[in-house]
């Protein structure tokens, strides 16, 4: 079983000739099959530290482990894969779902036949029947069925994490839904780990037992999920969960 754990990361920015710390030492676990939020308002660096997690961005200081072994950047299988915000553009756009899919399979050197029964049972898997979206391309796709694309490929990666920055903000809210069930029922059935980036409070309820609450590139709080959302011990916690719309707040 996988353990992720960050140990006083910092991400760091040149910009304008000055440098911006993204990430200021930022510590926390992701136990073993466990499901983590981690939380904050647009720029606490949440997307930040989430590449640097995947090994995307260069880390400026400190360390990002799974199981005791440094993370290190490669598109084969094992480690850390990541689903993007934006499931399209995370595509590359002249490939087929079912080259897309596959793709770690090939770089794992997977015989092609096999390599595309394994595909196609993972485009099942994340509800996409692939008789009729193998051969598309993915401006031919819709933002979920996109984002089942970039999940059955990370899946078959075989991940011991799974980092997942916004995966369903930008999508219509009538498929979001489907897509947080399936992030759930996938990680749950393999025992995999989850990071899950999200502003949405009401989805890290759904599918994360802990929460990490960050602004400004720091940790305000960490906690249980229950605990953090039912009852905040920092301003900035409960800040936010003020800030979440309610059905009931009518007009
Ligand atoms: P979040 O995902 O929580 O919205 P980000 O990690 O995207 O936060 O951004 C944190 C801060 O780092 C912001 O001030 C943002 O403008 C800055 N930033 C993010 N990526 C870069 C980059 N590649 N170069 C320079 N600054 C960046
Ligand atoms: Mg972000």
């Amino acid at each position: 079983m996988t353990d992720l754990t960050i140990t006083e990361l910092w991400v760091r920015y040149a910009v304008n000739g000055g440098i911006l710390d993204a990430v200021q030492g930022v510590s926390f676990d992701v136990a073993a099959g466990a499901a983590v939020g981690l939380v904050g308002e647009s720029g606490s660096g949440k997307s930040s530290l989430a590449r640097a997690v995947v090994g995307i961005t260069p880390i400026a200081a400190g360390s990002v482990t799974v199981d005791g072994r440094p993370v290190v950047a490669r598109p084969g299988p094992g480690g850390v894969q990541m689903v993007f915000q934006d499931p399209i553009g995370s595509l590359n756009p002249s490939r087929r779902v079912m080259d897309l899919v596959s793709e770690p399979l090939r770089i794992a050197g997977v015989p092609r036949t096999l390599r595309r029964e394994r595909a196609a049972q993972m485009l099942r898997e994340v509800g996409l029947d692939p008789e009729t979206f193998a051969r598309r391309r993915p401006a031919q796709l819709s933002g979920g069925q996109a984002q089942r694309v970039a999940i059955g490929r990370a899946l078959l990666a075989e991940p011991e994490v799974l980092v997942a920055d916004e995966p369903v903000s930008g999508l219509d809210v009538s498929v979001q839904a489907g897509i947080i069930n399936l992030l759930h029922r996938v990680t749950v059935e393999r025992g995999m780990s989850l990071l899950l980036v999200s502003h949405d409070l009401a989805v890290v309820r759904t599918l994360c037992e802990a929460v990490v609450v960050m602004q400004h590139g720091q940790v305000r709080e960490q906690g249980p999920a229950d605990r953090v959302l039912a009852a905040p011990r920092h301003e900035y916690t409960r800040e936010l969960l003020a800030a979440v719309p309610t059905l009931e707040a009518g007009p």
